[in-house]
């Protein structure tokens, strides 16, 4: 998955009116649900600027989201933060502007539905609004995040509804090269990339040549299966869990710890530093040579000073989702991760892994029949605390993944 899109060019496919409420409306872009001012004079079938929550919106944009207060700054830009907000009893995510605020000329027009998905968000300077990393995360850097690792991030639920639920989804090989340009993504050798027509939402697919029609350049209908066969897609159901993301690895003789972004120091200086004391708490560091196989653990350390503790833990405590295969290149499956967790646990590694909810169900089997029965499903508590923050959802067997978060935790805590 490429970094998140913050600020895409979308189509309005619903606009509604809001009970008791004369001067708002709310429309649907996607699976998002997003309040519009009546006097702007949105229509449906509109194609518009669709900023989703946590976008940094610098004021010039919107002015009016600082409400005649001055506008705060991050990183050097005066603007404020989209958060998911409620207004009239309706819950609004993102906003919506008009395709007149993109900066002209652009290279290329905004006339037709082909430009449906594109990011926008260079263009006008937005920037992913994130918390400041608390001093107990900090510690001393020994790089970045190593390349041969992989970030997990799982698309929401709202930005990818047809992919997760079966409906309208068609695929074509595009030209790519304006995707390569914007979202950095290099295919391996041999390998082809497919952009899938989502609804609005145009989605990357790296392939190779076996899954294409040779003449035709389309996709074999064997690929198209395992796309359109939404139903039948089962899945695991894990709770999402709000701490900070970690990962310990094993290659080739060598061990690592890494923050989100990072590869820390694993040495004296760092001891105190929350992912370093919590790596040699759980003994992987020890235990992943001798179990010797090149993978990266990744889990969700949560305690004290980390995202409020909203689960209230005494100690740090390491909570797992994924592992990575390193040598392969992929994340092994539910079912191998458990058996590996497992393995790990038997040789002595004190670790969680994160609650699951389900395993080896199909969306249907857990009422989940559209974004609105997700929000229902993920309305549930956590470990401790009373609202999650969400499930996050696994294919069995692909890659597939997504998130639904729980809306009721973004009005409380976002
Ligand atoms: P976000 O917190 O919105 O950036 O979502 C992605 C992050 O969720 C991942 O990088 C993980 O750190 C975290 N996460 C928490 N619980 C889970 C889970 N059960 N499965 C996958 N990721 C999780
Ligand atoms: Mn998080």
């Amino acid at each position: 998955m490429s970094e998140r899109k913050l600020a895409t060019i979308r189509k309005i496919a619903a606009i509604d009116p809001i009970p008791e409420a004369d001067a708002i409306s709310v429309a649907t872009v996607d699976g998002w649900k997003v309040v519009i001012a009546n006097d702007q004079e949105y229509r449906v079938n509109d194609l518009v600027v669709y900023m989703e929550i946590d976008a940094w919106i610098p004021t010039d944009l919107a002015p009016f989201l600082s409400k005649g207060k001055e506008p705060r700054e991050y990183l050097g830009v005066k603007g404020e933060r989209l958060r998911t907000i409620k207004l009239k009893g309706q819950v609004s995510q993102g906003l919506i502007l008009p395709l007149s605020i993109l900066p002209k000329p652009l290279g290329f027009d905004f006339v037709s539905d082909n430009q449906i998905g594109e990011d926008v968000g260079n263009w006008l300077n937005i920037q992913k609004w994130e918390q400041q990393i608390p001093a107990n995360l900090a510690g001393q850097v020994a790089g970045s995040f190593p390349s041969w690792g992989r970030k997990t991030d799982q698309e929401r639920i709202e930005n990818i509804k047809d992919v997760v639920f079966g409906s309208s989804e068609h695929y074509s090989i595009k030209d790519f090269s304006k995707w390569l340009e914007f979202d950095k993504i290099q295919p391996k050798e041999g390998q082809y990339i497919a952009v899938a027509v989502h609804g609005n939402v145009q989605f990357i697919h790296f392939t190779d040549r076996s899954m294409l029609d040779e003449t035709t350049e389309r996709w074999s209908p064997a690929y198209k299966d395992t796309h359109l066969q939404a139903k039948e897609r089962k899945y695991e159901a894990s709770l999402k869990l709000d701490g900070s993301s970690m990962s310990i690895y094993y290659k080739d003789g060598v061990v690592g710890v890494c923050s989100r972004n990072l590869e820390l120091k694993i040495n004296d200086e760092n001891k105190d530093n929350a992912f370093i004391k919590t790596a040699i708490s759980t003994k992987l560091l020890d235990i992943l040579p001798e179990y010797g196989k090149n993978i990266m653990i990744q889990g969700e350390l949560m305690g004290t000073g980390i995202q409020g503790n909203k689960e209230n833990l005494k100690d740090f405590e390491f909570f797992v989702f994924d592992i990575f295969d390193i040598d392969k290149q992929e994340y092994l499956k539910p079912t191998d991760r458990i058996k590996t967790f497992d393995d790990l646990i038997v040789l002595g590694v004190l670790m969680n892994h994160v609650p699951i909810l389900a395993t080896n169900v199909t969306l249907e089997e857990l009422g989940i029949v559209d974004v609105e029965s997700s929000k229902v499903y993920v309305d549930r508590p956590s470990i401790n605390a009373k609202i999650a923050e969400g499930v996050v959802f696994k294919a069995m067997d692909s890659d597939f993944s997504f998130k639904s978060i729980n809306n009721k935790f973004l009005l409380k805590y976002e």
